[in-house]
């Protein structure tokens, strides 16, 4: 594709990709040789350099977060992958993991370097299981080189990775929330403060990046900071992943330069839409993002560009919808999802998604939204507003909130009698 920068998907695209050859032939592991020469706090300023922000839907600076890492606690440093990819609509880094996993591990490795933890855990989705006789081939192969293990590369530094299997669910994938269900305990939300860099996994400093962020490392620390930092926009460095499905001719996942293309450009030039294929709207970064209409889309793939127009790049999950679909089936289908996943510790999202998926459900059984049911389900969202302990909650109040403000004729039009 004309547009497309495959930096981290140039490791994806060999047949035996997921080998420890083909990555070393590839320059792989060349990151943690130099982050080996380096102090932690020479490494963490680099990932300050490159401008790199996390890639799991937050946009937090990568290098900030290490740097928060208390440098003088005396107990154990924990480095987790998150690697639930959740949201629906998300499967960039299934691909990473399915095909470069030695580019995700030595992520986590320069990681533990950076902080000072000698332990990394991956928390794989369970709906992931299938991918993980290879991730468990490229650790045993990376013990058998030398890089996990004691004294690696010949150096002072240890460090070993175990990965543990998530149980599907969605909060599973919010960092507290995989925390608790890494310690064996049912994946709710923790209060925050405090921050998971300072009380994380088992009481201890923890580092907690999602896998397109760790696979990035690497290639930072390989080809430099300054390097990786010419690429996008001042605001929204390097490049990105991105996992388009939907009405569109070519779903799947590319990577761009971030800012190089608008989403219309995307939709219509690379991914394609069918020629007389109308667009209902588009949602730019997960379910949880907000839904852009048709005429919302000439806006440049960056995090300052979404955030203009109310949105955000979020999870990288592009979700385009056309008009076969109903604007009152996609918003019971989107708010049943939250509610279902809603993990019930608290009234405004547990019955306030369960609410207005009743309100939903006896409008689509009679083909449009009333008057009234408009109105009940804008006082739901008000009261659910900022009332919520985790992002679920305050999620699905978004959703609900922006289709009512965009699609309300859609919602409330009747069907023409046949
Ligand atoms: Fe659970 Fe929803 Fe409350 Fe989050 S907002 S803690 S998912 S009930």
């Amino acid at each position: 594709m004309a547009k497309e920068y495959r930096l981290l998907l140039s490791y994806t695209e060999r047949e035996d990709s997921h080998t420890i050859e083909a990555y070393e032939s590839l320059g792989g592991y060349q990151g943690l040789r130099k982050a080996l020469e380096m102090e932690p706090d020479e490494i963490i300023e680099e990932v300050m350099k490159s401008g790199l922000k996390g890639r799991g839907g937050a946009a937090f600076p990568t290098g900030k977060k290490w740097s928060f890492i208390p440098k003088d606690h005396p107990g154990p440093k924990y480095v987790v992958d998150n690697a639930d990819e959740g949201e629906p609509g998300t499967f960039k880094d299934r691909e990473l993991l399915y095909r470069a996993p030695h580019l995700v591990l030595e992520g986590m490795i320069i990681a533990g370097r950076a902080i000072g933890a000698r332990e990394g855990y991956m928390y794989l989705r369970y709906e992931y299981l299938w991918i993980f006789p290879r991730i468990k081939r490229a650790i045993r192969e990376a013990y058998q080189k030398g890089y996990l293990g004691k004294n690696i590369l010949g150096s002072r530094f240890d460090f070993d990775v175990y990965v543990y299997l998530g149980a599907g669910a969605y909060i599973a994938g919010y960092a507290v929330s995989t925390l608790e269900s890494l310690e064996g305990k049912r994946a709710l939300p923790r209060l925050k403060p405090p921050r998971t860099s300072q009380v994380g996994l088992y009481g201890m400093p923890t580092a907690v990046n999602n896998v397109e962020t760790h696979a990035t490392v690497p290639i930072i620390l390989s080809k430099g900071a300054d390097w990786y930092a010419r690429l996008g926009t001042p605001e929204s460095r390097g490049t990105r992943l991105f996992s388009i499905s939907g009405a569109v001719k070519r779903p799947g996942v590319y990577e761009f330069e971030l800012g190089s293309l608008t989403l219309r450009e995307f939709i219509y030039e690379v991914a394609g839409v069918d020629e007389g294929t109308e667009l209902l709207g588009v949602f730019p970064g997960g379910l949880s993002s907000e839904i852009l209409t048709p005429d919302e889309l000439d806006v440049p793939m960056t995090h300052e560009d979404l955030e203009k127009v109310g949105s955000t790049l979020g999870s990288g999950a592009i979700i385009v919808l056309d008009r076969s679909q109903k604007a009152l089936s996609i918003l019971r289908r989107s708010i049943e999802f939250f509610s279902y996943e809603s993990c019930g510790k608290c009234t405004p999202c547990r019955d306030g998604t369960n609410w207005m998926t009743r309100i939903l459900v006896q409008a689509e059984k009679r083909g449009y939204a009333t008057a009234e049911d408009i109105a009940l389900l804008r006082e739901i969202t008000r009261m659910m507003r900022g009332r919520n302990f985790c992002p679920l909650g305050d999620s699905a109040e978004f959703v609900a909130r922006t289709f009512l403000d965009k699609y309300e004729d859609e919602l409330t039009r009747k069907p023409v009698a046949a």
